[in-house]
């Protein structure tokens, strides 16, 4: 091909996207279809504020992952400080997702940042010191203040609940400010690792968000497509397929908003003029792999550890493992990474997490007069484990020999 050419392909708009932003996580679409009541419920907790009748009830939402908690929370606090705009209300929100800010140092420090401005040493304040800060600043106005705490499971399970408690209590210390708290999970046991005092007061309110069927999430689809996509271009079928496959994975709308921009980005490389079922089963593929990934990548270090030392097992040839054995690999690896390492009981705990993510199996098998032991076998490829723990830098070195 001569240079002309390349520039010329180049330069040519032969993309088959009109808007592709609106095919990406963030994006806050302007509506939200089959989330009626759940807009309508957020709405009307909130809505206290418009009405001048005080601080409105903290609001606990759960549901799956992909079933629209995230942008639902939003886009309901958007539209509530807009309307207060009009109104002639100020209201202030934070949003803040604990998935990459799971301890209570950098949530606080985060708010404040986001609240007020300011920026807070990454570390070194005592945490009582940051916590002061933020309600200095909630307190700064006559105004009601709504965090949005996104996946506090993380924080949660990292941190323990102390943080949510303070946040709970906040209005009691408060002198003008007030604060309303939207705490979400996608994890549907995360009450149990509550204490109850926080249950109560965080759940003052709940919202339970159902999956998505495969009828809603065409709709959905289709709706997001005509904006994402040139006219013409993404076929009916295969909008159906995608849903349908979404469907099966408990109803994921972002699996299967997903797999509409891979299925685009895949018929533009291959330079196709339409995005057909064929370009969604590919899709398909890759998008189950970067969820792969991605849950590898979110992992505590200790279960990255474990997978590590499944993943030397995986390799030897002898997938199946018992936790004894894998016990000692685990160990080994610890060592050579300077890592402790954690009781065998915890490596129980962490195996049945893995497990439950699906990247492990294992299974409690008789061995005659030795007793029973539990088996585990590494679900995903070793060279996945890898490609995703590599992106931890100090394990790379480990990484490397497998
Ligand atoms: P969750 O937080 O429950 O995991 P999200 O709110 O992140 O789910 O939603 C996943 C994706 O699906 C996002 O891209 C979101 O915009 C989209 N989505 C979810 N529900 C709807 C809906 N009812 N209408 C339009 N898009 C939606
Ligand atoms: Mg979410």
């Amino acid at each position: 091909m001569g240079v002309d050419r390349i520039f010329d392909n180049l330069l040519s708009n032969n993309s088959l996207f009109k808007d592709k932003k609106v095919l990406t996580h963030d994006y806050v679409p302007e509506n939200l279809p089959h989330r009626e009541r759940e807009v309508s419920e957020l709405a009307s907790v909130l809505a206290a504020a418009l009405r001048g009748e005080g601080r409105p009830s903290n609001v606990f939402m759960y549901g799956k992952s992909g079933t629209g908690k995230t942008v639902l929370a939003r886009f309901v606090v958007e539209k509530l400080k807009s309307k207060g705009e009009t109104l002639g209300l100020t209201f202030s929100s934070a949003y803040l997702n604990t998935r990459y800010r799971k301890t209570n140092y950098r949530v606080l420090a985060s708010l404040c940042e986001e609240l007020g401005g300011t920026s807070v040493p990454a570390t070194g304040l005592p945490t009582d010191v940051v916590f002061d800060r933020l309600q200095k600043i909630i307190d700064s106005g006559e105004h009601l203040v709504v965090i949005i705490l996104d996946e506090i499971d993380w924080l949660v399970k990292h941190s323990g609940d102390d943080l949510l408690y303070q946040l709970t209590r906040v209005n009691n210390i408060l002198e003008k400010g007030e604060v309303s708290l939207v705490g979400i999970t996608n994890d549907l046991k995360f009450r149990e690792y509550l204490d109850r005092r926080v249950i109560s007061s965080l759940g003052e309110e709940s919202i339970v968000f159902n999956p998505y069927d495969a009828e809603e999430l065409f709709d959905i689809l289709r709706k997001r497509s005509k904006i994402a996509f040139k006219s013409n271009v993404l076929k009916e079928n295969a909008i159906k397929v995608a849903s349908a496959i979404a469907a099966r994975e408990h109803g994921d709308a972002r699996r299967a908003i997903d797999l509409l921009r891979v299925a685009g980005e895949i018929a533009e490389r291959e330079k196709r003029e339409r995005v057909t079922k064929e370009e969604i089963l590919k899709a398909r593929e890759k998008v189950e792999k970067n969820v792969v990934k991605d849950t590898i990548i979110g992992l505590p270090l200790q279960e990255k550890l474990l997978l590590l030392a499944l993943g030397l097992h995986a390799k030897t040839g002898r997938k199946k493992v018992k936790t004894g054995e894998l016990k000692e690999t685990y160990e080994s690896v610890c060592r050579e990474m300077g890592h402790n390492p954690v009781s065998l009981r915890r490596i129980n705990d962490l195996l049945s997490d893995l497990e439950m993510l699906g990247l492990v199996t294992s299974n409690v098998k008789s061995f005659g007069r030795y007793g029973r032991s539990r088996v585990s076998e590494l679900e995903v490829s070793p060279g996945l484990t890898v490609e995703a723990i590599q992106s931890e830098k100090n394990l790379e070195f480990l990484a490397e020999q497998l």
